[in-house]
């Protein structure tokens, strides 16, 4: 779709927005609106009045849910109209509550079939996941998707034991996936699969990057957009589904976007949902470029830097937890066959940071690993360490994300 006849469709869904708040109406939004002067729908024409909307943070919803139990009052379709229940995973406070209809489910599926077209990946496909199940809405989103797009999906456990792990390793062994989207499980993988002595049965699968500009922003939350976009093949960054979404990377300190390629808040609208978000802010850092992609899709390209909840301040310095790590992998005996870390939460931003790593499978000389991993961070994020090398086994594992940053 032409930039234009993109930007109409924008507006039009937009507005639909703005009229069901007010004559549904979805009280909280309403309240926001009416706080920020707009008092009726007609006050916003279309995107670009979108900056006069309030941002709305995470903590807004929690605090709605709290106060008007157990969905709040900025849902805009009541809950007997939806199908779906999830919990966020609650790592930053009382997990939020979302709701799909049928209609959100289809256009959560329609976007995430975008993303594994544009991947390479064809229906017909074997692929496989290891996302969590039942409360967290992450991992039937996930299988779903895949079914919907005509991918065999081979949903296995999170291998939060070694006996799951290996019962996933077991059925990859009988059925060779094409695809694998385990990410977040594959150095638990790899570790058990190394303890069986096989191979992992897994293609290597490397994800389109973001050209030295952070990831290609591919996600909004489950809560808002799961699949906002996917990674471009041909140029860096990711393409934002914007007939279904507004993304801004924003300055929440004046509400409004940030030029082209300087890193901002995501802040995303959802547009044609039964159950939207306005101007959602999900305390993350993004990055837009608007200029044409040779590939031929005529949407803008996103760039993900990082929660900003794990942005770690040392020295003076400020850095993201996927930094760190990446840091740490340039030290090629703790990486294989999986890297365990912990950092231990700066307390004292004139301190050292506090490192703990084990060692990898094929051991090596504490004293010596642990003056390469101070190097390597101090090469790449500038600042001291003190590192703990620690033998394998020593830090607990998780099946899917394992927590890094600790408490002293
Ligand atoms: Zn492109």
């Amino acid at each position: 779709m032409d930039r234009e006849q993109l930007r109409a469709l924008q507006d039009e869904r937009l507005r639909k927005v703005l009229r069901e708040v007010f004559e549904t109406p979805v009280p909280l939004f309403k309240r926001k609106l009416e706080a920020a002067g707009i008092t009726s729908p007609d006050d916003v024409k279309g995107v670009d009045d979108i900056n006069v909307i309030p941002l709305t943070v995470k903590q807004d919803l929690r605090d709605a849910e709290a106060a008007l139990p157990p969905f709040g009052d900025y849902r805009f379709t009541a809950a007997e109209k939806c199908v779906r229940l999830g919990s966020s995973t609650g790592t930053t406070g009382t997990p939020t509550l979302s709701l799909w209809t049928h209609h959100d489910i289809w256009i959560e599926y329609e976007s995430a079939a975008r993303n594994w077209w544009r991947n390479g990946w064809r229906p017909g496909q074997v692929v496989t996941h290891a996302h969590p199940a039942y409360l967290y809405g992450g991992g039937v989103m996930l299988s779903g998707s895949m079914e919907y797009f005509g991918m065999l999906n081979i949903w296995v456990a999170p291998p939060d034991t070694d006996e799951l792990a290996e019962q996933g390793i077991r059925m990859w062994q009988r059925v060779r996936p094409d695809v694998s989207m385990v990410a977040f499980s594959l150095g638990r993988f790899a570790e058990v699969a190394a303890k069986m002595e096989v191979e992992l049965p897994l293609p290597q699968f490397s994800l389109a990057g973001g050209g030295g500009r952070g990831l290609p922003l591919m996600t909004a939350g489950l809560e808002c957009y799961a699949y906002v976009g996917g990674p471009c093949q041909e140029a860096p960054g990711a393409h934002v589904h914007e007939d279904w979404a507004v993304v801004q990377a924003v300055d929440p300190e004046t509400g409004r976007d940030v030029p082209d390629g300087q890193w901002g808040d995501l802040v995303v609208t959802t547009l044609d949902r039964d159950n939207g978000l306005l101007r959602y802010d999900l305390e993350e850092a993004c990055m837009m470029v608007r200029e044409p992609c040779p590939c031929g899709e005529t949407t803008i390209r996103g760039f993900w830097g990082g929660r900003f909840k794990d942005l770690v301040a040392s020295q003076g310095t400020r850095f993201f937890l996927h930094e760190l790590e990446g840091a740490l992998r340039s030290v090629g005996s703790v990486v294989t066959p999986s890297l365990e870390y912990q950092l231990v939460k700066p307390t004292d931003e004139a301190a050292p940071l506090q490192l703990r790593v084990e060692l990898g499978g094929e051991g090596g000389d504490k004293a010596d690993v642990a003056s390469a991993l101070r190097g390597a961070v101090k090469e790449t994020l500038g600042v001291d360490a003190s590192v703990d090398v620690l033998d394998r086994d020593t830090l607990p594992r998780a099946g899917y994300k394992a927590t890094r940053m600790v408490d002293s």
